[in-house]
């Protein structure tokens, strides 16, 4: 295969990937884990010619936040889908129901494909592109998959997208429909994810970019706009609280990183917030460690409606639990009713119809305002990180007409002088 050297590479601000663990320092290309001590990989930056007029002069998509990214200046130029700069909603009614002062929801389901994935897959798009890299591939739980297909079929790539066969139809019928490679494992996403980091080095997939193992860091670093949006859109400055659902740990990171990054550069004013993390009981691992307080995540097997969330074995675990004990916030867990409760209070008190993961983050929201964890009277924003017509099977109990009738208004008077 030859690869087009017509263009400099280009990863933007981004100098270099380093250890979180150690610190070494290693250049930029598809590496993911330390050579020395086999710790994740993170994007590091030269952000000292950035100026927020830069960012507000951009696009209303994702890379307005370009210069903060790794991505050349002119990454909106090539095909992707433009994700981002996604509607946060005030949420007065949600919040007057659970007695709160003030509440957002920030809402991610309005991206191209309805989960807050075309952020990282974006990202990880760019930096494919910069690689050489012609297929698009990935390890999903089924958001990220639907993702992948999309965007690679936007941009005239090859897609790969390896899920567990146990996924709703919202995510394998929609993954399918743009094309591509789509295998389903019979096993759970933990064993989807370890099959990927086997294939990487096989002769069959030379020219695939994962975009969440190999190309992990990039992928990752596509996150920190939810944190960026969320400032922006509340005039520059931080919310005080915010809830976030939980499934490799890496969104939570993410946001909690770009609040700072943007504190460092001056671009808001450095303010006291505390990063709250939901999860389903049936895969809360990262809550199982924070209540026992270990440094350490012991993986589960997942048993949750809550799939977009169910890694056993979350690789951003112990970075997730650093961030909240940090900034002294929680990581709580609900029940698989307690999520359907919570995609039901949203969409009936704000419009807004979630998947099960947003279910997971209000009614993580109501567990910890009921026992003291989380401030009602503190400015929060919450998350909702997916479309709920992905997940119909959560609410389809609750799903038929308040009656079926002829087309008789005489029908419609009769019914509605009859309700109790
Ligand atoms: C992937 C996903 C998450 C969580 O992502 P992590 O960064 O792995 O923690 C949250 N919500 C939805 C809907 C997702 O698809
Ligand atoms: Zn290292």
């Amino acid at each position: 295969m030859t690869v087009s050297t017509a263009l400099p590479i280009s990863f933007g601000n981004a100098i270099g990937l380093s250890c979180r663990e150690c610190g070494a320092h290693y250049d930029l290309g598809a590496a993911y884990a330390c050579a020395d001590c086999f710790g994740p990989l993170e994007v590091a930056y030269d952000f000292s010619g950035v100026r927020r007029d830069d960012i507000t002069a951009g696009p209303t998509n994702i890379w307005r936040y370009a210069p903060l990214l790794p991505v050349p200046a002119a990454a909106a130029a090539a095909p992707n889908l433009n994700p981002g700069w996604t509607r946060l909603h005030s949420a007065d009614r949600l919040a007057a129901e659970l007695g709160m002062r003030k509440l957002w929801v920030k809402d991610d389901s309005g991206n191209p494909t309805h989960s807050f994935k075309d952020r990282v897959v974006a990202v990880a798009q760019g930096a494919a592109r910069a690689l050489g890299l012609t297929t698009l591939a990935c390890a999903s739980t089924g958001n990220l998959a639907h993702a992948v297909a999309a965007a690679a079929a936007r941009a005239g790539m090859g897609s790969a997208v390896i899920i567990p066969s146990n996924l709703e139809a919202g995510k394998t019928v929609t993954t399918a429909t743009y094309g591509g490679l789509l295998l389903a494992v019979e096993g759970t996403y933990d064993d989807v994810n370890r099959l990927c980091s086997e294939l990487i080095g096989e002769e069959v997939t030379n020219g695939w970019g994962f975009v969440n193992v190999n190309l992990r860091p990039y992928y990752a670093e596509g996150s920190k706009s939810v944190g960026y949006e969320i400032a922006e859109q509340l005039g520059w400055r931080l919310p005080q609280q915010v809830v976030a659902p939980v499934a490799s740990g890496s969104l939570l990171t993410k946001v909690d990183k770009s609040w700072r990054e943007l504190a460092d550069l001056g671009f808001v004013s450095p303010s006291d917030y505390r990063v709250f993390g939901a999860q389903a009981t049936g895969c809360s691992p990262v809550a199982q460690a924070f209540d026992a307080g270990w440094d350490v995540v012991r993986p589960v097997k997942p048993d949750t409606i809550a799939k977009s969330l169910a890694i056993g074995n979350p690789a951003d675990g112990p970075y997730a639990l650093d961030a909240v004990r940090r900034t002294g916030g929680a990581v709580a867990s609900v029940s698989d009713e307690e999520i359907v409760e919570g995609i039901r209070l949203l969409a009936r008190t704000e419009g807004v119809f979630a998947e099960t993961a947003g279910g997971v983050v209000v009614a993580t929201l109501r567990a910890l305002l009921a026992d003291g964890r989380l401030d009602p009277d503190a400015e929060t924003v919450i998350l909702n990180t997916g479309d709920g017509l992905k997940t119909l099977d959560a609410v389809l109990a609750y799903g038929a007409p308040t009656a079926v009738i002829q087309p008789d208004a005489d029908a419609v008077v009769d019914l509605l002088t009859n309700v109790p």
